[in-house]
């Protein structure tokens, strides 16, 4: 017997673990693990290095056209962002692109190049995508919806200890203001602002670990699998 592969879109607010669980759900379930804000964060880095102006349509479209985004999964198992064959893994989470990725994903322009692009990457289902509208707009047909909040605080001390364990320190402050930033740019965008997708649970990860997050994600999807034998 051979089970059905479903797809499971992962939405919700800046920093409430949705990564984190993606990835290892994906590796439980032997999904492939795609972070469509990688996607938006590499856009925005590629516009930032070749000073592209976000309110000049013709440019932006001239850059989407130059910009190749791929994954590969690394020696450690951890998949890597490439932008036009290049590793930038680590120059997309910096904060000057932090800064700058909820402008750039608001463009209409951007938003269709890289919707497209993940609907492909998901064709074949079997894929674990996190984003803010994987569930409302690139995978509307999704079998397991999920939409994850927390509290604000613990999602900035959950994110200053990530670039912690990076050795790298950001004031807490720095870090709380990014994410209300984001937050409220994402849902108030007019091009598909984050948002639950009716059919989504939601799952609020402010009191519960990493493990429990996971455990109970893969109890959902087994459910989905099982009811698509
Ligand atoms: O997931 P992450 O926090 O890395 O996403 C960075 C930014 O990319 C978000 O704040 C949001 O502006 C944008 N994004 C988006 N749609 C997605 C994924 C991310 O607009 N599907």
């Amino acid at each position: 017997m051979r089970l059905q592969k479903i797809v499971i879109a992962i939405d919700g607010y800046s920093a409430c673990g949705k990564s984190t669980t993606a990835k290892e759900v994906a590796k439980v379930l032997g999904y492939r693990y795609i972070d469509s804000g990688a996607m938006y964060r590499a856009v925005t880095l590629y516009f930032l290095d070749h000073h592209v102006s976000l309110t000049n349509p013709k440019e932006i479209d001239r850059a989407l056209q130059q910009i190749s985004i791929t994954f590969k999964v690394n020696a450690k198992s951890f998949t890597e962002t490439y932008l036009n064959g290049l590793n930038v893994e680590r120059e997309i989470r910096k904060m000057r692109v932090s800064d700058q990725v909820s402008q750039v994903s608001a463009i209409k322009q951007v938003r269709e190049a890289m919707v497209a692009q993940q609907r492909k990457l998901g064709k074949e289902r079997g894929i674990v995508m996190d984003g803010r509208d994987i569930g409302t707009v690139v995978f509307p047909d999704a079998e397991l919806k999920l939409f994850m909040t927390a509290d604000i605080l613990v999602r900035a001390f959950r994110r200053q200890r990530e670039w912690l364990d990076q050795d790298r320190l950001i004031d807490l402050d720095e870090v709380l203001e990014n994410i209300q930033k984001r937050d409220q740019i994402d849902t108030t965008r007019e091009e598909s602002p984050l948002r639950k997708a009716d059919d989504a649970v939601m799952i609020d990860t402010t009191h519960i670990t990493i493990d429990e997050q996971v455990d109970q994600v893969i109890g959902l999807a087994i459910s989905k699998i099982i009811v698509n034998i």
